[in-house]
């Protein structure tokens, strides 16, 4: 039987899938895949991804008003300054306190903290 077009694309993705280490966006994967299939349009990548995300093979985080994806990374977390609005990525590695709330299975988590940045405090610059 011959090879399908969907099946080819998805041979495409998946083998450019696999090369991204850290997060990634729909269109970074996108512009990687259209140098091995000029016609794969970004629609096919996001049902790619939708399909994946359903089966827990990738996670997926929102950072910066884009959606972010990760094969490895189960967890985004931001510290939001609420005085000058800068955000910095935390690394929380673990937040068993939180699974007492949770009767299912955690997947990953993003975390999401706002408060005044070390610079802001210093400067007294509260707004
Ligand atoms: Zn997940
Ligand atoms: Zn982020
Ligand atoms: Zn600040």
């Amino acid at each position: 039987m011959a090879e399908t077009r969907e099946t080819r694309q998805k041979k495409i993705i998946e083998q450019e899938l696999s090369k991204l280490k850290f997060f990634f966006t729909a269109e970074e994967l996108h512009k990687k895949v259209v140098k091995k299939d000029s016609n794969m349009g970004i629609a096919t990548i996001y049902r790619f991804l939708k399909d994946l995300k359903k089966n827990r093979k990738i996670h997926s985080f929102f950072c910066n008003r884009r959606n972010l994806y990760s094969l490895k990374n189960m967890n985004h977390s931001h510290f939001t300054c609420e005085s000058c609005g800068k955000i910095e990525h935390l690394k929380t590695e673990n937040i068993g306190f939180f699974k007492k709330f949770i009767s299912g299975d955690i997947c990953h988590f993003q975390i999401e903290v706002s408060g005044v940045c070390a610079q802001c405090k210093e400067h007294k610059i509260y707004k």
